[in-house]
């Protein structure tokens, strides 16, 4: 099971985890990225790479 942390203090809503996810686990929901289909994930951990304020966390 794969578990996905976003930091509501490091994200700034960019845009780039939701444009690189290739499932669109993410949305942006009040001005934060929400990974609001974390069941979709496939732990390509593309969106941990991508951030670019390190926002994010995928765990297996
Ligand atoms: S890439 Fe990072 S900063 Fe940008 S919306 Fe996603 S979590 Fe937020
Ligand atoms: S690890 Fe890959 S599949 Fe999972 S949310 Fe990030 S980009 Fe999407």
């Amino acid at each position: 099971m794969v578990e996905i942390q976003v930091s509501t203090e490091k994200c700034d809503a960019c845009n780039t985890c939701i444009d690189t996810c290739p499932v669109e686990v993410y949305e942006i929901k009040d001005g934060k990225s929400v990974p609001a289909r974390q069941g979709e994930c496939l732990a390509c951990k593309a969106c941990e790479a991508q951030c670019p304020n390190g926002a994010i966390q995928v765990t297996e």
